[in-house]
């Protein structure tokens, strides 16, 4: 469902990604780990080019966007198919949580009001936030706020969903019910990509786990295998530092 090659990503002198290659099938939920500061967050925003890459090209479903030739269509068509959760939720703080849901259905899908609003509900319902739906986000807690997010990203109907350290942000009573939001949701078949430094989460709910170092995958395999018996000894010290 997405095939990303030979992707590369500078800034000024700084080369975060060289090189990347990577494919992710329909329904696998893979886990991308690896040291502070390694790309991790840039390589997630290249994939929906919030981030522009250097060099390399992505593939996500039936589109295909290079680095060098660019169009603005396929770069539109290409973020029509993903979605992002992202670290600080990044809700509009003027609207209430079913108006932040409903947002891109009304506007880039044009989908009448009231069937949006339904959707909107069955969303919010999904996350466990359907009586919150007038709420605005100042009124409600991060965990809430970010279960909002979630609902927001479901409703672009993504192809994969890319979510960028989810609980990093949260206090610690919040988490657990955004982890359990995150399975739920895995569980119905999503493809996901999660940055996350939980690492038991992370050993749970993915069901492939990349290492990514020095500005490139270092170790690509079933959590159990890499966490249990990595191939190489960047992973194994990256293991002991983060367990
Ligand atoms: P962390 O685990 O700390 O979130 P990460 O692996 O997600 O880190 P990135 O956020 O992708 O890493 O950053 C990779 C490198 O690129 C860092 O050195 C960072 O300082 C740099 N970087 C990221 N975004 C920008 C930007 N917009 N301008 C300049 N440098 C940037």
């Amino acid at each position: 469902i997405l095939d990303i090659k030979n992707l590369s990503k500078s800034f000024g002198s700084n080369q975060v990604l060289k090189g990347v290659d990577l494919r992710i099938n329909k329904g696998e939920i893979v886990s991308i780990i690896g040291p502070s500061g390694t790309g991790k967050t840039t390589l997630l925003r290249t994939i929906n080019w919030l981030e522009k890459p250097d060099s390399g090209s992505i593939t996500l479903d039936d589109v295909t966007v290079y680095a060098e030739t660019a169009k603005k269509v396929d770069i539109h068509r290409l973020r029509s198919k993903s979605s992002m959760v992202f670290q600080h939720y990044n809700l509009f703080k003027n609207k209430t949580a079913l108006q932040n849901v409903t947002e891109s259905l009304l506007i880039v899908k044009n989908i009448p009001k009231k069937e949006a609003e339904e959707k909107g509900f069955e969303f919010l319902h999904t996350v466990g936030m359907e009586d919150k739906a007038n709420e605005y986000p100042s009124r409600l807690s991060g965990g809430q706020q970010q279960r909002v997010g979630i609902a927001r990203a479901l409703a672009v109907d993504p192809q994969v969903m890319l979510f960028d350290e989810p609980t990093s942000a949260l206090d610690p009573e919040w988490v657990a019910e955004v982890l359990d939001v995150i399975k739920r949701i895995a569980g119905n078949g999503m493809t996901m990509i999660l940055v996350s430094h939980e690492m038991r989460f992370v050993s749970e709910v993915a069901n492939r786990v990349i290492l990514l170092d020095g500005g490139n995958i270092v170790e690509d395999g079933k959590p159990e295998q890499v966490f249990n018996h990595p191939e190489h000894e960047r992973t194994r010290q990256f293991l002991q530092k983060n367990r």
